[in-house]
C-alpha cells in the first residue's frame, strides 16, 4: 500500500499575509495552506492535510525534504559548535566541500574548474558569471535566448526573456541580446546556424560577444531542451568568435536530467558553469560559479558577498555528494523515474492531442493555454498534488518531483494529473491510454 495524498481542503486564516507580507507573494496564492512540516517526498499543512510535492521547490529539493543522512550531518555540526558563518574564510567544512566537488565530481568527469563562491542565489552565481565574462574579453554584449531564465538581479534579469519579470527592472536592460534558442522557429528552421550567420556577417548589427548563456533546458521557459548537437555548435561558435560559454546549470544541474551536470555526455565543456537551487541538497541557500582555472582573472574582493560559501550549505552539499554521487547508482534510477514520466506523458499527449517537452526528470505537457494548466494544477492541488506550471504564457504543466521519489509514489502523482488533464480538457474520465 503506498501512501497517498490527504488535502484537507480547509482553508487557514491568512489574514496575517494580506496584512502584512508584500503582494509579490505568488506561489502561497495558488497554494493557500499553511505548511509546518516536510520529509521525502511529502508536505504538510498545520490542518493535517498530506501533500505530494512535485515541484521541489522548482528543483531546489532534488533529494527530497529533510533527507535523513543531510540532517544529520548538518545536526552534528551545529551541535559541534562548527562555523556558521565565516565570510570567506577557509573553514573544515569548505575544505571538505571543495575536496568532495573535486574527487567525485571534477575528476572523474576529467573537469578542471574553479570554484567560486558568489552569494547564495543563483542569480548571484549568473552575475558573477557574466561579469567575469565581460571583464576577460573586454567585451559588453552577452547572447542569451528566447524564453531563458536567469534570475531578477539587473544583469541576470537583463538575460532573462520573461517581458512581466524585465518589466520589474525599472530601468532598461541592456548589453544583451536575445537570440532564438533550438527549435524556436519550429524544427525546419537551424537556429545555430542563424546566430552563426549573424556573428559572421560584420552588418548583421550584432556586436562581438563576450559570452553565450544557455540553459540546456529551459526550466522556466516552457521545459525546451536543447539538443546536444545544437549545444555543441553553440559551443563551438562561442569559441570562433571570441566568446566564453556559460551553461546556467542551476536548474537542470544536479541530477535533475540524469547527470550532475546536464551537458555531461555532450561533448562539449563549458567554460563557465553556474549552480544553485539543489547544490546544498536541503534547500539552504548555496550558489556557486565554476569556470577554467586561465579565466580566473579576478582581483581579491572584486565580486564579494557577505554570505557567500554558506557553511552550513557547504556540510549538507558535501553530505549529498557522498551519498548520491559515489557511484553510478542515483543516475540509474534516475533514468528509469525520467523515463517512467515520459511514457506516462507522451500516453497522455497522444490521447488528448497534446506535445510533451524535457529530459531527465525534468518534463513537462504542453496543455495548450495557461488557462488550462492552471486549472489542471488548481485540481491537483486540490487531491493534494503540488504541481507548477512554466513557458511563454504558463502554458506547460512541468513535473519536478524529487529524484528520490519512488515509483509508486511517482505514478500515484502522474495518475492524478492524469485525471485532472482530463477533467479540464472535458475528456472521458478514465480513460487512461496506459
Ligand atoms: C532559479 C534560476 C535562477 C535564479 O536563481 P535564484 O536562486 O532564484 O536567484 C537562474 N537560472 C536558472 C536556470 C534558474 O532556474
Amino acid at each position: 500500500m503506498i501512501t497517498l495524498p490527504r488535502p484537507t481542503g480547509r482553508k487557514p486564516d491568512t489574514a496575517i499575509y494580506e496584512r502584512r507580507e508584500s503582494a509579490v507573494r505568488s506561489y502561497a496564492r495558488v497554494m493557500p495552506r499553511q505548511f509546518n512540516r516536510a520529509e521525502n517526498v511529502w508536505m504538510h499543512d498545520n490542518q493535517g492535510g498530506r501533500y505530494l510535492d512535485f515541484l521541489s521547490g522548482c528543483s531546489t529539493l532534488n533529494y527530497g525534504h529533510n533527507h535523513p543522512v543531510l540532517k544529520q550531518a548538518l545536526l552534528d555540526y551545529i551541535a559541534a559548535d562548527g562555523i556558521a558563518h565565516g565570510l570567506d574564510l577557509h573553514t573544515d567544512a569548505k575544505a571538505e566541500f571543495l575536496e568532495t566537488l573535486e574527487s567525485l565530481i571534477l575528476k572523474p568527469r576529467r573537469l578542471d574548474y574553479r570554484a567560486m563562491f558568489t552569494g547564495p542565489t543563483g542569480t548571484n552565481a549568473v552575475e558573477a558569471a557574466i561579469k567575469l565574462a565581460r571583464k576577460v574579453t573586454g567585451r559588453e554584449l552577452v547572447i542569451a535566448f528566447t524564453n531563458g531564465f536567469h534570475g531578477m538581479t539587473l544583469g541576470a534579469l537583463a538575460c532573462t526573456g520573461n517581458a512581466a519579470k524585465r518589466g520589474g527592472a525599472g530601468v532598461p536592460l541592456a548589453h544583451v541580446a536575445h537570440e532564438p534558442y533550438d527549435g524556436y522557429h519550429g524544427p525546419e528552421v537551424d537556429t545555430a546556424e542563424l546566430l552563426e550567420r549573424r556573428l559572421s556577417d560584420p552588418s548583421s548589427g550584432l556586436d562581438a560577444p563576450a559570452a553565450i548563456l544557455v540553459e540546456t533546458v529551459q526550466g522556466e521557459g516552457g521545459l525546451n531542451a536543447a539538443s546536444p548537437e545544437w549545444l555543441r555548435r553553440i559551443n563551438a561558435i562561442a569559441k570562433r568568435h571570441g566568446a566564453l560559454m556559460i551553461v546556467d546549470d542551476i536548474q537542470a544541474g544536479c541530477g535533475r536530467t540524469g547527470s550532475f551536470f546536464s551537458f555531461e555526455g555532450m561533448g562539449f565543456t563549458p567554460d563557465i558553469v553556474t549552480m544553485a537551487k539543489s547544490l546544498s541538497g536541503m534547500g539552504l541557500p548555496f550558489a556557486l560559479t565554476l569556470f577554467r582555472p586561465e579565466l580566473d582573472q579576478w582581483a581579491p574582493g572584486e565580486h564579494n558577498g557577505t554570505f557567500r560559501g554558506n557553511n552550513h550549505a557547504f556540510v549538507t552539499a558535501s553530505a549529498a555528494l557522498r551519498h548520491f554521487w559515489s557511484d553510478r547508482r542515483f543516475e540509474q534510477d534516475i533514468a528509469r523515474r525520467g523515463a517512467l514520466v515520459a511514457r506516462r506523458l507522451e500516453a497522455m499527449a497522444a490521447q488528448h492531442g497534446l506535445s510533451t517537452r524535457g529530459r531527465g526528470m525534468m518534463r513537462g505537457i504542453d496543455v495548450g493555454s495557461g488557462d488550462i494548466a492552471a486549472a489542471v494544477t488548481t485540481a491537483c492541488f486540490e487531491r493534494g498534488l503540488i504541481i507548477e506550471t512554466s513557458g511563454a504564457h504558463d502554458e506547460i504543466v512541468k513535473i519536478l518531483a524529487p529524484l528520490v521519489i519512488d515509483d509508486a509514489q511517482l505514478s500515484a502523482g502522474i495518475d492524478i494529473l492524469e485525471t485532472c488533464i482530463a477533467e479540464a480538457l472535458g475528456a472521458p474520465y478514465g480513460v487512461a491510454a496506459e
